[in-house]
């Protein structure tokens, strides 16, 4: 069977508990995996697997990824990997304390480099002053326990910055980004450029919301900043359409970072892990570009952990 001229049939494939797809591969699937998931060239990935015998790294030639989101401060079994990629909501409900416990996690997990960004719950890490109506901000202000000076930034969101951002996280492979770029290099030399955003269209209380609305240009503005040569994007939304789909059966993802994602200056953008709609965790692969070169897909993951393993997607360096 030639997987990517099927890959190029439907829209997109998807995978996703309770039903796993069993599919052909050109390679062998490793036996310590039960209950794969799907292989393909230039991209594997793999949902469902045992996590104290996850599958074998591919080897040389290969970057493993392994995704992971909405811990909520809570700590699970993580497989080993190049490059562990958080999306969002890190913290519980967003009080320092609960930050830190899941970077201290993190520091200790053996993955040489650790990409994570923020969600809508790490309101700690949030100056309220960008929180620009009455309500938020007193609501926060109850949230953190703290009277808020309307002036300046609260202590927590500089002592959670500095957490973020400070040497001993930096040393321990985390790298996190907040609307920003970075460049990793991996063990094989491997040059990745990634981009990360926290924001999420607004749902109730929380950091790093704005509208979502299909006329907001508020979204329009946050994703264009996105770079042209990013292969890796971390956010904390999905994007309209591609795992968002709520308990209720409503599709929760934005519009605007649909239509960016759909944009042919991101068509290098190889990756795209997010979170947040902890019920649509799992993966589709969608051709990018003009569907002419099918060696070019993209790997949507939703990676919120909720009840389930880390998601790993190996790309072809
Ligand atoms: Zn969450």
């Amino acid at each position: 069977m030639n997987i990517f001229r099927d890959l190029l049939r439907p829209r997109s494939r998807r995978h996703r508990p309770p039903q796993p797809e069993l599919e052909s591969s050109t390679e062998p699937i490793p036996s310590s995996v039960t209950d794969t998931t799907s292989s393909m060239e230039p991209a594997r990935y793999y949902v469902h697997y045992d996590i104290d015998n996850p599958p074998a790294h591919p080897g040389n030639g290969w970057t493993r990824f392994v995704c992971i989101s909405d811990t909520h401060s809570r700590r699970f079994n993580v497989p080993p990997g190049d490059v562990l990629l958080h999306s969002g909501d890190l913290s519980s409900w967003g009080e320092l304390p609960q930050l830190r416990k899941t970077i201290d996690w993190l520091k200790g997990l053996p993955h040489p480099a650790k990409v994570i960004i923020a969600g809508n719950h790490d309101v700690c890490l949030r100056s309220f002053l960008a929180l620009n109506h009455a309500s938020a901000h007193r609501l926060l202000s109850a949230l953190l326990g703290q009277r808020l000076d309307s002036r300046r930034p609260p202590r927590d969101t500089l002592a959670a910055q500095d957490l973020m951002r400070c040497q001993e996280t930096r040393d321990a492979g985390i790298v996190y980004i907040e609307h920003e770029a970075a460049q990793i290099v991996t063990s094989n030399g491997r040059e990745w450029a990634f981009y990360g955003s926290p924001a999420t269209p607004r749902y109730a209380l929380g950091a790093f919301q704005y509208s979502g609305m299909l006329s907001s240009v508020e979204g329009v503005d946050i994703y264009a900043r996105i770079p042209p040569n990013t292969e890796i994007l971390l956010t904390h939304t999905p994007a309209l359409g591609i795992c968002d789909i709520t308990k209720r059966g409503k599709h929760a993802g934005c519009h605007a970072l649909r239509d960016r994602l759909e944009s042919p200056d991101l068509s290098n953008c190889r990756l795209h892990v997010f979170g947040h709609i902890h019920e649509a965790q799992g993966v589709e692969v969608h051709p990018v570009g003009d569907g002419t070169d099918t060696l070019k897909v993209r790997v949507s993951v939703n990676a919120a952990m909720h009840d389930y393993n880390p998601i790993i997607v190996d790309l072809l360096d």
